[in-house]
């Protein structure tokens, strides 16, 4: 950004101005589970992470964070803490007077009507209704310094903002920028501002719109990066790389999180792998994917040296190439109720010389059916060890064994003619 961001205090945290970009991850447990989210905490801060999230599905969840920050201020550790809202105003209330930050997904949170279509009075009386159910939270932000993330995702974006600008990068940074002149209005500046898509590309534009959107309107927030429902190994450092590395080498992103369907804690040495491009000793196998991604994404190159591998998974990473097929998958947090990491080893191991297909691996149906984007084939976790079964958006198998769920996604891919024999 032309100008630096501003500070934004999260903890003893400062996150943006000229402060090194802070290492962050989410935990995949239940957080309700007191003694398993207070480990995987501390393995998180162990390695370097920095800022820590958890799921506040619901009201029980949010209130078990009192616990959560007390058994780890007991234990001495002073990791801030950040909660997850989805759907539950109250939880958000709840977790605003115990956690440090609370993230906010504007197309899930007060704004989910769906309407055929939408009129300029439709968009301002919902606006209206989103600032009066925002103004509680705002108060208790307030009341307890508690930071707020609008966080926007490409795959739960409001219906009011599909219609109006399309499932497009400007509709990321459009969702973000209707909530920061809400929040300007109630006087609240305490705002860090994500904007995730599966998509590099997507996800690229969006921030790079963003950062000139909040300029015009003299707007300075400090960007949360992430590229999400990356996947696993080297696809998902790859994707990472190539989504935030190259902003960050545009002075762009003040926080990180890599998105691995892994541990949380292989997350860490990933991101700050990828923090050291904007540092005097960058890792040089970074850079090199860095520049070259950065290269593609501002057209300065058309293609790279294909004989090379790395070369060929940045190709694929920013879709320009297939050489196999594309997973997205989540990286899991409290909602998942199966072994999505082994469930995405298996899918992998099935289908990745399907190069035409992008089959994604969900760990629920809450949000993972709207947030698999445009996959072709999708396996969500549906309860405790089970799968739901999507071809494109439509359920085919509900409550599949997971132990099942490979051969049945098998059989939905051969029935639709796209099975090849590897
Ligand atoms: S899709 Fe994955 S990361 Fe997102 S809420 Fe569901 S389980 Fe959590």
């Amino acid at each position: 950004m032309k100008k630096t961001s501003i500070e934004v205090k999260v903890g003893d945290l400062i996150i943006g101005g000229n402060n090194p970009v802070v290492i962050q991850s989410m935990t995949n447990t239940d957080t309700c589970d007191t003694t398993a989210t207070v480990a995987q905490i501390q393995r998180l801060v162990q390695q370097g992470c920095q800022l820590v999230r958890l799921t506040a599905a619901d009201i029980e969840q949010a209130e078990n964070l009192y616990n959560i920050k007390n058994e780890l201020q007991r234990l001495g550790c002073n990791v801030p803490l950040v909660a997850d809202i989805h759907f539950s105003p109250k939880a958000a209330l709840i977790s605003a007077s115990v956690a440090d930050k609370i993230r906010i997904n504007p197309g899930n949170y007060v704004d989910r009507k769906w309407k055929p279509s939408f009129t300029e009075s439709d968009y301002e009386d919902i606006l209206n209704k989103a600032k009066e159910n925002l103004l509680p939270l705002v108060d208790t932000c307030r009341k307890h310094n508690t930071a707020i993330r609008i966080g926007v995702n490409h795959g739960s974006l409001s219906e009011r903002i599909l219609f109006k600008y399309g499932n497009t990068p400007k509709a990321m940074a459009e969702s973000a920028m209707e909530y920061l002149r809400l929040f300007n209005q109630m006087d609240f500046h305490n705002i860090v501002v994500s904007l995730k898509a599966s998509q590099v590309r997507t996800m690229y534009q969006a921030n790079k719109l963003l950062v000139d959107m909040m300029q015009k309107e003299d707007m300075y927030y400090p960007l949360h990066l992430g590229v999400t429902e990356a996947g696993d190994e080297l696809q998902g450092r790859i994707k990472s790389i190539c989504g935030i590395a190259p902003l960050l080498m545009q002075h762009i992103g003040s926080t990180i999180r890599v998105s691995l369907t892994e541990e949380p804690e292989n997350e860490i040495p990933v991101a700050k792998s990828i923090a050291s491009v904007c540092t005097d000793c960058p890792d040089k196998e970074v850079l090199y994917i860095a520049e070259k991604a950065y290269g593609l994404l501002e057209n300065k190159i058309s293609t790279l040296d294909k004989t090379n591998p790395s070369d060929k998974d940045i190709l694929q990473a920013l879709d320009i190439e297939r050489y196999k097929a594309e997973f997205i998958a989540c990286p899991s947090c409290g909602r998942t109720k199966y072994n999505i990491q082994e469930a995405l080893s298996q899918v992998k191991q099935a289908c990745s010389h399907l190069k035409s297909l992008k089959i994604a691996v969900m760990g629920c149906i809450v949000n993972g059916p709207g947030e698999m984007a445009d996959a072709d084939y999708g396996y969500i976790g549906a309860g405790d060890d089970t799968v739901n079964l999507y071809r494109g958006k439509t359920p085919v198998y509900t409550h599949v064994k997971q132990e099942d769920a490979v051969n049945k996604l098998i059989e939905i891919i051969k029935a639709d003619g796209k099975w090849q024999e590897a």
